[in-house]
């Protein structure tokens, strides 16, 4: 199946143009999204595996009252320390690819969009036909990002600085989306993408 890996900086407009894609297709089921994110958060639920490793490296500080994880907490610990943002990436990664594989492997779409925020940022081994960057220019980025998780721009700031540049982003890009104007504009650009990977996706030759 095509494999299409999205990605973008923070607040790009990621999770908006993948509810776009299958919001356009109208439900016939031609493009799945798999969400590497919402992976993330669901192998590291309470008791399971990668859970049971976090806390042996991290301790119970990180832990909620509920006994979830705080990822704020654990954000900011690794933010301070490449080895412990290693070790977790080492509990986490593996898991997260095996659970990507094993959605693909079930899926019924002619393509599919796996929505990887730090595709630039860890390391990883995704099997991907394509990138798509959602673009827009920094200022865009943070007024919407503070607008959304009510946070400084300064917050948003200190994010950005730490992921890849924009630059980078741009030309690693086989397609860009340029999310710098309103939903409308953004609509049409996802219709036209949408079109061209039915195209590919029926000449694919795995
Ligand atoms: P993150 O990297 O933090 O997960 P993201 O790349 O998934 O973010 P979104 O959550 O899709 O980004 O978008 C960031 C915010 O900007 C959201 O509140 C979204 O509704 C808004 N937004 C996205 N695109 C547009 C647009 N074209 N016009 C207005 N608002 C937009």
């Amino acid at each position: 199946m095509l494999k299409i890996g999205l990605t973008g900086g923070i607040g790009s407009g990621k999770t908006t143009v993948s509810n776009l894609f299958t919001k356009l297709d109208n439900n016939k089921n031609k493009v799945a999204i798999v969400d590497t994110d919402i992976i993330a958060r669901q192998i590291v639920e309470v008791d399971k595996p990668a859970y049971k490793e976090i806390i042996k490296i991290f301790g119970k500080g990180i832990l909620n009252k509920d006994a979830s994880i705080n990822r704020k907490i654990l954000r900011n610990i690794i933010f301070n320390s490449p080895e412990l943002k290693q070790q977790l990436e080492d509990i986490t990664h593996p898991r997260i690819q095996a659970e990507v594989n094993r959605k693909i492997s079930k899926l019924k779409a002619q393509y599919c969009i796996i929505v990887i925020p730090l595709l630039f940022e860890t390391k990883s081994d995704y099997a991907i036909d394509r990138i798509l960057v959602v673009d827009c220019d920094t200022t865009t980025q943070i007024k919407r990002t503070t607008l959304r998780d009510q946070t400084t721009a300064q917050d948003v700031e200190n994010i950005i600085k730490v992921q890849q540049s924009r630059e980078y982003r741009l030309k690693q890009a086989d397609d860009i989306i340029n999310n710098n104007n309103d939903l409308e504009q953004l609509k049409q650009q996802v219709q036209q993408l949408h079109s061209f990977y039915l195209k590919l996706a029926k000449e694919y030759k795995p």
